[in-house]
């Protein structure tokens, strides 16, 4: 069985229809986390219908990291707030987009590093010498 990694400790993944398991069809659940046996459940199999939804594939995908999220916070040992749905819920919602920034902010700080190691760096379009000439700026060797 598939299985990940939650700080160490090995959760078994498994994805079911709704029908084949008790729990997400008693709860109507699209999936759950049972931290005593280290298992993350996810519904992958819907009723055309479920919830009028269009795109069930990103509803599948938001409940995997939904309960990732969950076991996250209960290996953490903070499982008050593995207890908090809308904590979890916003974090399962945000994290793509979070992961995106922060890939376009490391992107732009690479862009740096590698412009500072050539001696690119820019200085103003024109900066006045000592008798009020305008003179055009070039890039500086200087390093920060
Ligand atoms: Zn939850």
């Amino acid at each position: 069985m598939p299985k990940v990694s939650i700080l160490g400790t090995d959760y078994e993944v498994q994805f079911s229809s709704a029908w084949d398991d008790e729990l997400l069809n008693s709860n109507s659940s699209s999936g759950y986390t049972d931290y005593t046996i280290k298992l993350i459940k996810v519904c992958s199999d819907y009723a055309k219908d479920y919830m009028n939804l269009a795109d069930l594939d990103i509803h599948t995908r938001n409940t995997i990291r939904h309960e990732i999220i969950h076991a996250f916070f209960y290996e953490s040992g903070l499982s008050e707030i593995c207890q908090n749905e809308e904590i979890v819920e916003w974090i399962a919602l945000q994290m793509p987009k979070i992961l995106l920034t922060c890939k376009v902010a490391e992107e732009l700080y690479d862009a740096q590093k590698e412009n500072t190691r050539y001696g690119v760096q820019m200085q103003p379009e024109a900066e006045q010498t000592s008798k009020g000439k305008a003179r055009k700026a070039v890039p500086s060797n200087e390093c920060y």
